[in-house]
């Protein structure tokens, strides 16, 4: 059976990956497995070079298909911000709550469509020897919020309304973020990829 490897240590964003892909006959796993696998700088400055950074320094060394992902918020009326650096937008990589506060703080200003703001989600996947066979983009819009709603999801996710709903993501239950989100757009993108590789026998 091929074995698919996300090359993420963030544990809620890779709970949602291992969800999206649950349905695939491919063995999903993150990097539990394979404690000596080496940290990744995300020093590309883009999403997509950093989700092809995770994919192709990972997948030689541990001789596997690896599937990167780099994702965000971002802002239009703020110039992009959080943007690639949305994890460590506070200071602190993965403070969702300092992040949240600091969001809350430099939208004060802002009315109306200033407060649109999109997720995106960069999959790159690479095969073992570090060759880039896919890569695909998803993104969600909404709007945020002026305080924190609900407790489900992680970072963003209490700012973020969809407006379908009228709920933040972190109010919706999980069934709805994994049918719209960002990282489910991507996903959809890269099934018809991995049928083809198990065509042909991994
Ligand atoms: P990465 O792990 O470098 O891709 O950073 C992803 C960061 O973007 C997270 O730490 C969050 O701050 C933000 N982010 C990405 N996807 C989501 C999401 O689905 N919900 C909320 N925040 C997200």
């Amino acid at each position: 059976m091929l074995r698919l490897v996300l090359g993420s240590r963030n544990k809620k964003k890779l709970g949602e990956m291992v969800e999206l892909l649950a349905d695939l006959p491919v063995e999903v796993t993150d990097l539990t497995p394979y404690p000596n696998a080496p940290p990744v700088e995300e020093t590309a400055g883009s999403f997509v070079g950093n989700a092809t950074l995770k994919a192709t320094q990972l997948a030689p060394v541990l001789g596997a298909w690896v599937m990167g992902e780099d994702s965000g918020l971002c802002v239009p009326a703020l110039g992009g911000d959080p943007g690639v650096d949305s994890a460590l937008y506070a200071g602190t990589h993965g403070d969702d709550a300092a992040n949240n506060a600091k969001l809350l703080r430099e939208m004060a200003h802002l009315t109306g469509d200033e407060r649109a703001a999109y997720y995106i989600s960069t999959a790159v996947l690479s095969d073992p020897t570090g060759k880039v066979v896919a890569q695909v983009e998803g993104r969600c819009h909404g709007v945020i919020v002026d305080a924190l709603r609900g407790a489900g999801g992680f970072g963003y996710d209490p700012l973020f309304l969809v407006p379908e709903f009228g709920k933040t993501f972190g109010e919706l239950p999980p069934e709805v973020k994994r049918a719209m989100s960002h990282r489910a757009m991507a996903f959809q993108q890269l099934r018809p990829v991995i049928e083809r590789i198990l065509a042909v026998g991994g």
